[in-house]
């Protein structure tokens, strides 16, 4: 069975378990750097990306995300996730993980709207997807080498970029699993690539 690791250092992180649970995976909460072994893929899930960024420094992390992000294995950011994952923060002089080519903004929603919902056409995935945004970031530019899944207002808020995936939203907050379903499948992909 596919194995799926959800980094469980802060944030939304049981509502991501339950949602690769729904699609037939099996996930694990990862807590120490170790874990990261036993695990196809990786959700980085929403939080505070500051907060996210102190615990991982707390417990000696980042290093083996940034191995995992060269393994080969798929990661997928969701909201503060993206933000880990993008290789510049507007505003920012250093990224975090910094592994996949986008800019983002945080916040960018701004404040009057700190958490609305919104139906998505996420390409490959969904045309009515009910999306779930709360103090989100967006990608104001993206590579070349990157697909855009989903706008909205004219604003990127879904890409993927080979194995790396990102949302600007929580994807893990309703009952529609598709989205989640999209990366368990490009793990599959994966694995079959690696092996
Ligand atoms: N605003 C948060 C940040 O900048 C992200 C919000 C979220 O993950 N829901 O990290």
């Amino acid at each position: 069975m596919i194995k799926v690791g959800v980094l469980g250092l802060q944030g939304a992180v049981r509502e991501h378990v339950l949602s690769v649970e729904a699609c037939g995976a099996e996930a694990v909460v990862i807590k120490r750097k170790g874990q990261l072994d036993e695990v196809d893929g990786l959700i980085l899930p929403g939080g505070e990306s500051t907060t996210m960024r102190r615990l991982i420094d707390k417990y000696d992390f980042m290093d083996s995300l940034k191995e995992f992000a060269q393994s080969g294995k798929p990661m997928f950011g969701t909201c503060a996730g993206l933000i880990l994952l993008a290789n510049n923060i507007i505003g920012y002089d250093e990224p975090h993980i910094g592994v996949m080519d986008v800019h983002v903004e945080r916040n960018s929603f701004g404040r009057q709207r700190e958490s609305f919902e919104a139906d998505l056409d996420i390409a490959g995935v969904a045309e009515d997807f009910a999306a779930v945004f709360i103090r989100a970031p967006h990608i104001v530019e993206a590579g070349e080498n990157v697909e855009i899944l989903a706008k909205h207002n004219g604003r990127i808020v879904a890409a993927r970029e080979g194995r790396f995936l990102g949302c600007s939203f929580h994807p893990e907050l309703t009952d529609d699993h598709r989205l989640t379903g999209y990366f368990v499948e490009m793990i599959k992909e994966s694995k079959q690539l690696i092996v």
